[in-house]
C-alpha cells in the first residue's frame, strides 16, 4: 500500500500534465470553517427536521420554517470564514492548475476564499428570493429580526435562494457542472459522501469520460470503492495544503 507522501506527489504530477481539473466539493470542505455537514455523528440533521428545508412544508409553514432557517443558515453559517482548503483551491484556479469548482455547497466560501469559476449546484445562501416576483435580496439587507422577511414589492414571503427538497437544480449551474466534467481530466472530489443526486452524478460523469478522480475526506465513501483512483485520506485543510506545497 502506498503512503501518503506517493499518494501527493503522484496527485500533484498528475494535475501538472492535466489539461482541464475541476474540484467538486461538498459540505466537508466546510468542517473547518466551523460549518458542520448535514449527515453523521455530528451532522445538522441529527439537531434539526429536514422537513423545514421541504418545499411543500415551507410554503404552508413558512414562519416555522424560518426560525430553523434563521438558526441554520443565518444565525450559525454567517459567522463562518473560508479555511485553507477553500484558499489552496483558490490560488491553484489563479495559477491555471484548476479550472472550475462545481460545489453542492451553499456557503458562497469559495467566492469569500477568491475562487472564479464556481458552479453552486444547490444554489446560495447569502441571496434570498421573492417566490412571486423574482425579486432578489442579499441576506446582508435583510433583517431577521422579523420573520419571515417579505418582500417589500409584494408582501410576499422571501425564499432563500438555495435549492430545498423537492426543487430542481438551478440551470445554468447544472449545465455548466456537467460541460465541465465532460471535459476534466481530473477530477478532485473534497469532503463529499456521494449520497446526494444528481450532484453525485458530475464526478461520476468525469469519470466516465475519462478523468482521473482524486479524492480527499478523512473517511471512504460511496466514491472511493467506485470511482476513486486516488483517495489522500485526510481532512482538506491540511491535505490540501500539502498538495499545494508539492505543486508551487
Ligand atoms: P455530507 O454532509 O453528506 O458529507 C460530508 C463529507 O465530508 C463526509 O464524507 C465526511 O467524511 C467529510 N468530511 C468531514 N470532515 C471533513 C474534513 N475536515 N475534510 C474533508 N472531508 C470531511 O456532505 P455532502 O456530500 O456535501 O452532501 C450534503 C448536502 O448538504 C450538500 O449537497 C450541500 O448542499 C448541503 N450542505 C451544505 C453545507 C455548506 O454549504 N457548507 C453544509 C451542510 C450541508
Amino acid at each position: 500500500m502506498k503512503n501518503m507522501k506517493s499518494l501527493l506527489e503522484e496527485a500533484g504530477k498528475i494535475i501538472q500534465i492535466s489539461n482541464f481539473t475541476i474540484a467538486f466539493t461538498g459540505a466537508g470542505i466546510s468542517v473547518e470553517s466551523g460549518i458542520p455537514p448535514f449527515r453523521g455523528e455530528h451532522g445538522l440533521w441529527n439537531k434539526y427536521d429536514p422537513q423545514v428545508l421541504d418545499l411543500g412544508y415551507f410554503l404552508n409553514n413558512s414562519e416555522r420554517s424560518w426560525l430553523y432557517i434563521r438558526e441554520i443558515f443565518y444565525d450559525f453559517f454567517a459567522e463562518a470564514k473560508p479555511n485553507q482548503a477553500h484558499r489552496v483551491l483558490a490560488n491553484l484556479e489563479s495559477n491555471k492548475l484548476l479550472n472550475a469548482v462545481v460545489t453542492q455547497n451553499i456557503d458562497n466560501l469559495h467566492y469569500e476564499a477568491g475562487s472564479k469559476t464556481v458552479y453552486e449546484f444547490h444554489g446560495n445562501s447569502k441571496k434570498l428570493k421573492c417566490l412571486k416576483c423574482g425579486q432578489v435580496y442579499d441576506a446582508k439587507d435583510i433583517d431577521f429580526e422579523n420573520i419571515p422577511p417579505k418582500c417589500v414589492h409584494d408582501g410576499e414571503v422571501l425564499k432563500p435562494d438555495f435549492i430545498f427538497f423537492g426543487e430542481g437544480i438551478p440551470h445554468d449551474a447544472y449545465a455548466d457542472s456537467f460541460a465541465a466534467a465532460e471535459k476534466a481530466e481530473v477530477c478532485i472530489i473534497v469532503g463529499s459522501t456521494g449520497e446526494v443526486t444528481p450532484a453525485s452524478y458530475v464526478p461520476r460523469t468525469a469519470k466516465q469520460a475519462g478523468a482521473t478522480i482524486i479524492e480527499i475526506n478523512p473517511d471512504e465513501t460511496i466514491f472511493t470503492s467506485s470511482i476513486t483512483d486516488i483517495h489522500l485520506k485526510g481532512k482538506a485543510a491540511e491535505t490540501l495544503n500539502k498538495l499545494q506545497e508539492i505543486l508551487f
